[in-house]
């Protein structure tokens, strides 16, 4: 695949309405691709059991509001699963995979026990060291199995993986045994992302740096299914006046909102704008300006506390 050409998206889960933290982000998503006059695709991350049907329009809707666009017809991963599928069956061909039985609280308990170097959170790998007698056995249980992807050796040294971050520089991370398909099947978003961003031609990624330590995980199933990763920009969130990720108890945070207070799209763009230390724009049309500018060295490198309208009054 050619890689000359910059690919970016924006893959929103259509859980909610978009707040500014997600337009925020949504719009560095598309300055990056778009100052590198590349490509931007929408996809839709939609296996999650929390989407509600009317968030893929109003998330299109709100998102185009801001003088945004994409490339193409967005996409859904709820429309995608054979791909997931093909690459989960290629990991389990090659013995990469084990089925995990292990509940929620199984795995707390394990990681709390003292055993070994592996990281706070990582799965501590219980199913990967069952005998073929206890796997029946758990088989037998009932409970249908995740799958998780075996990582590195089996000695005691955990696998480290480097991301190189455009904003952030280098990252590096512990990656564990992950899940790549939950016990009722689903695939897990860690695969799914992978897949989708290969399938897509996504060059670079732009997203929020929650995602960050997910990125060393990512990075190496990619090597793991002979894809060439992408570049990464994980750019800082948006908190709420009380410093936690901003969310709808912070008040009038939606595109929505905004407008039901007398603002237009344009105040919601340069306050986001203007949040990112860039000029404000005359009009939506002055974002392609904004673009042919655009210099991710300038921007902030730590988050934007929002205050609400009503602390300025
Ligand atoms: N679907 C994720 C979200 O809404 C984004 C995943 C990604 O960009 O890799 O936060």
């Amino acid at each position: 695949m050619r890689r000359d050409l910059t690919v970016g998206r924006w893959a929103p889960s259509p859980t909610g309405d978009l707040h500014l933290g997600n337009l925020r982000t949504a719009l560095l998503a598309w300055l990056f691709a778009r100052s590198a006059g590349g490509r931007f695709l929408w996809r839709f991350e939609d296996l999650d059991g929390a989407v509600r049907p009317q968030f893929y329009d109003s998330q299109l809707r709100d998102v185009a509001a801001l003088g945004l666009d994409w490339d193409g017809e967005p996409v859904r991963q709820s429309e995608r699963l054979d791909l997931y599928r093909d690459a989960i069956a290629d990991l389990r061909r090659r013995d990469l995979t084990y089925e995990c039985f292990c509940t929620r609280r199984e795995i707390a308990e394990a990681a709390a026990a003292p055993h070994g170097p592996s990281p706070e959170g990582a799965y501590p790998g219980t199913c990967r060291h069952l005998t073929p007698a206890e796997r029946e056995q758990r088989r037998g249980s009932g409970r249908p199995p995740a799958l998780r992807l075996r990582v590195g050796s089996d000695g005691p040294e955990p696998t480290e993986v480097t991301v190189v971050d455009r904003q952030l520089s280098a990252y590096t991370g512990t990656v564990d045994d992950f899940v790549i398909q939950r016990g009722d099947g689903t695939p897990a978003y860690n695969l799914a992302v992978v897949v989708d961003d290969a399938a897509q031609g996504i060059t670079e990624i732009v997203r929020g740096d929650d995602l960050l330590p997910s990125s060393p995980r990512q990075a190496h199933l990619a090597q793991l299914l002979g894809i060439e990763p992408p570049s990464y920009a994980h750019v800082p969130l948006v908190l709420g006046p009380v410093g936690r990720r901003l969310a709808k108890r912070d008040g009038a945070v939606t595109l929505q909102d905004r407008l039901a207070l007398g603002e237009t799209p344009l105040d919601v763009v340069n306050l986001l704008l203007t949040s990112l230390k860039l000029d404000p724009v005359m009009s939506l049309d002055g974002l392609a300006e904004t673009a042919q500018h655009f210099d991710p060295a300038v921007l902030p490198r730590g988050p934007w506390v929002y205050e609400p309208p009503a602390l300025h009054a």
